[in-house]
């Protein structure tokens, strides 16, 4: 397909339409939130005009399921895919508005926590791009993340209430609505098991477009919104028991109402569950109706719909989909089972046990109870084929087991009873296979894939950076952001002098452009001539912005011990949001916030080191960090890290990693050269080691004088205004806590990394050198390259 062409008349008479809707006698009276809704609604318009790509033949429908999609602002990207951009902005210009200020006018809709969301809008993104027949399912949550703010350098969370009621590119596609029951209790009749749920929710189908870059291509990322099954229940109206079903009206309300905001971390709450089965109820039922409405058979569903979990979160589409054949369809075990494990595709994101959904049985079978039956006998069943290989074994089973010790394991049920599993790294994919499911991997050693993550280059590149996207365009003369392996081309010009001129240039400005919105959000000025050292990403202990801390400490240090030392000049940004209740994570960011405040305002320190902790960090942020960039923190331990992807933008758009050897860190070395990108720290093997060998923060302080000197100075609250406890937390784990992340042991050998940086910055030819190398060298973290390895090795491969 080929890209569709810009109607001007279609667009006036839409636009029209727009303002004339908000009641009002022309265009000018439109404030600049309507201008920028009128362009929305009227684009919005347009698009749903435009044809869905259709299945090529034997390619397999992808329904991908996420509890999360973090789409970021969509006006600006889909004018871009379109290819419209330019058209649209010289229309506006018509009526005096400058489409850029517009576009600012858009709230983030931050349906996602962090990089699981993020993967999960990149796919969308590629899966139009590439033409692979492709829907979203998710939720429609009505508050968002939490957005960020700090009071006296600790956190405050505030709602997100980003007005999805007004969001000109929803549509509400009233014909799509579902029911959806919980809770409840079986029946048996005549030996078939029946399911009469206690409620009955509503859910509400609400569309937003997906563009292909520049092919026609809109398919929908369908997003349920929980609402009262209506109207109300009319028995129980006329039984004179309405309150309760306006009870029931309200807390179904409540189920789509907010996002959990844990990110690597399982909660465990009645709600969360709900909201789990809402979404795949909602999704296994919406997949079959189009699978009958295209007047196919149920047995072949496996041929034609193929169903990709983003994480264990929507695992319930697997009983979900078990009881709907058994109980609905009437069919036989084998013949569910049959359709079912053929059908199910798994994405593990984590290895960490805290991460790894296990639901409470109690509370499953009260609100699932049919599922939980169900379960049970994949259970049952299971348990034979273990038994048979591996007699007597009752430690295998135990970790086997899908239902043990009252527990539900929602990665086991994945494994079991899907046909894929894939990590996403190389690095993590193997880690899958050797650590977390070497037995399940001995069993079905084909079930295994690997596919690493992948941004799309449309936001990240060319929307976000869009100077150095015209210099790309200007010098390989080719259409790059579909195919971004040709940024090879970009190599030689690393050597030219002129060409090395220009792209620092670009990053100069990209620099100047983030210096201006720091001193706006935060009041602080920075010199876009520093080394920009950028950490953005969630906080959590295992990606170790407290080592980025004891790096400044250590910098600070030797500045106070001679003033006049020929340093570095950096500015330290960070962007992060660390969950509500995860009192650590918290307490890493106050600490950062309070040696912000001290080097910040330290006259002796002036403009050679500044900490700037920016708030809110989100899409919109990341979009402006990014292009400037210098150095990118990838600093996790060794092992925890599955993938990451913001490593890989901030390699594209030419900043340079410091890094261990963890996740896409490790492909991303391979790519671009280990001249090119500063490795440090312990690699996963010796973490391992290190671990079981008894490592001690305790002995290793005695030994590190100047370590031991750091965090004496945060114990003895010299940044706390003499607080001695202001930091406990943090210093607690780092020392009595045992470092279970191995801050202290890798710290020296990322302050050796450190001086590597310093040393090729001072050259700055050769340092531009390298940093064009990167982007000329990343291309293979496209989503697209992502997007076709799923194609070949788990969507359309032969089963
Ligand atoms: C890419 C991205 C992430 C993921 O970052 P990692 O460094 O891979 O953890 C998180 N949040 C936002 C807003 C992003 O754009």
């Amino acid at each position: 397909m080929s890209q569709q062409k810009f109607n001007q008349a279609r667009f006036d008479a839409a636009l029209t339409r727009q303002w004339q809707h908000l009641g009002l006698a022309s265009a000018s009276e439109m404030t600049q939130h309507q201008w920028w809704q009128a362009l929305s609604g009227a684009l919005a318009e347009m698009l749903a005009a435009l044809p869905v790509a259709r299945p090529t033949r034997k390619q397999r429908h992808v329904n991908y399921i996420s509890m999360e999609f973090l789409i970021g602002r969509l006006t600006g990207n889909n004018l871009l895919n379109l290819g419209w951009y330019d058209e649209v902005k010289a229309s506006l210009a018509k009526h005096q508005c400058d489409l850029s200020e517009l576009l600012e006018e858009e709230v983030d809709p931050a349906l996602g926590n962090g990089g699981l969301g993020r993967l999960a809008a990149c796919y969308l993104d590629s899966m139009a791009t590439v033409g692979q027949p492709a829907i979203g399912y998710g939720l429609n949550y009505q508050y968002g993340l939490f957005r960020q703010s700090f009071v006296d350098g600790q956190q405050f969370e505030a709602p997100d209430d980003w007005q999805r009621n007004s969001y000109p590119w929803f549509r509400h596609n009233a014909a799509l609505d579902v029911n959806v029951g919980l809770g409840g209790k079986v029946v048996k009749q005549g030996g078939i098991s029946r399911w009469e749920p206690a409620f009955t929710l509503r859910g509400e189908a609400w569309d937003l477009p997906v563009t292909g870059y520049r092919n026609g291509i809109t398919q929908p990322l369908r997003l349920w919104q929980a609402t009262h099954a209506h109207p109300f229940d009319l028995t129980l109206f006329n039984d004179g028991k309405f309150l309760k079903a306006e009870q029931q009206g309200i807390d179904a309300a409540k189920l789509t109402k907010v996002l959990y905001p844990n990110d690597n971390h399982q909660e465990g709450k009645q709600l969360r569950l709900m909201q789990q089965y809402f979404q795949c109820a909602c999704s296994v039922a919406d997949i079959l109706r189009r699978h009958h409405l295209a007047g196919r058979h149920i047995a072949e569903l496996p041929d034609y719909e193929v169903i990709q979990l983003n994480d264990t979160h929507p695992t319930i589409a697997i009983p979900e989909m078990l009881r709907v054949l058994l109980d609905d369809h009437q069919m036989s075990w084998d013949d569910a089972w049959a359709i079912t494990s053929r059908t199910f595709a798994y994405t593990n994101h984590t290895l960490m046990p805290e991460a790894l959904e296990r639901w409470d049985q109690r509370l499953f079978r009260t609100l699932l109870p049919r599922h939980f039956m169900i379960v049970n006998e994949i259970n049952k069943r299971f348990k034979k084929v273990v038994e048979q290989h591996w007699p007597g074994e009752e430690a295998v089973w135990e970790k086997l087991a899908v239902l043990y010790d009252h527990q539900l394991r929602m990665a086991n049920l994945c494994v079991v009873g899907g046909f894929a599993v894939n990590g996403v790294a190389a690095l993590h994919s193997e880690l899958v296979v050797k650590d977390l499911f070497p037995e399940y991997h001995q069993l079905w050693p084909n079930k295994f894939h690997n596919v690493t993550n992948g941004i799309t280059p449309r936001r990240w590149l060319k929307q976000c950076n869009p100077a150095l996207a015209g210099l790309i365009d200007e010098t390989l003369k080719v259409e790059w952001a579909n195919q971004l392996d040709v940024l090879k081309g970009l190599e030689p010009f690393a050597d030219n002098k002129a060409f090395r001129k220009r792209y620092r240039q670009i990053k100069h400005d990209n620099k100047v452009r983030l210096a201006d919105y720091i001193k706006r959000v935060t009041g602080i000025v920075v010199s876009p001539d520093a080394l920009f050292d950028v950490q953005i990403k969630r906080l959590h202990e295992y990606k170790r912005q407290h080592l980025g801390l004891l790096h400044i400490l250590h910098c600070y240090k030797a500045l106070r011990e001679n003033p006049e030392k020929d340093v570095v000049p950096r500015v330290f940004l960070f962007g992060a949001k660390a969950a509500p209740g995860y009192y650590l994570a918290k307490n890493i960011i106050y600490a950062i916030n309070k040696v912000a405040e001290k080097i910040n305002n330290d006259p002796l320190v002036g403009d050679k080191l500044k900490v700037v902790f920016i708030p809110d960090y989100r899409i919109t942020a990341a979009e402006l960090m990014i292009p400037a960039a210098d150095l990118s923190e990838q600093i996790s331990t060794a092992g925890y890290e599955a993938s990451g992807t913001g490593n890989m933008k901030l390699a594209l758009n030419g900043a340079l990693t410091i890094g261990t050897l963890d996740g896409a860190n490790v492909e991303i070395a391979e790519q671009v050269g280990e001249e090119n990108i500063f490795i440090f720290g312990n690699s996963v093997y010796e973490v391992k080691a290190l671990k079981a060998g008894g490592y001690s923060p305790k002995k290793l302080r005695k030994k590190d004088k100047h370590l031991d000197g750091l965090l004496k100075e945060l114990e003895k609250g010299f940044f706390s205004d003499g607080d001695k406890h202001a930091f406990d937390l943090m210093l607690h784990s780092l020392d009595k806590g045992g470092d279970p992340w191995l801050v202290l042991a890798d710290f020296n050998s990322y302050i050796e990394a450190q001086k590597r940086v310093e040393t090729l910055w001072r050259d700055r030819e050769a340092w531009t050198r390298a940093t064009i190398l990167n982007t000329a060298r990343t291309g293979m973290f496209s989503s697209d390259r992502s997007i076709r390895d799923y194609q070949q090795r788990i969507w359309q491969a032969k089963r």
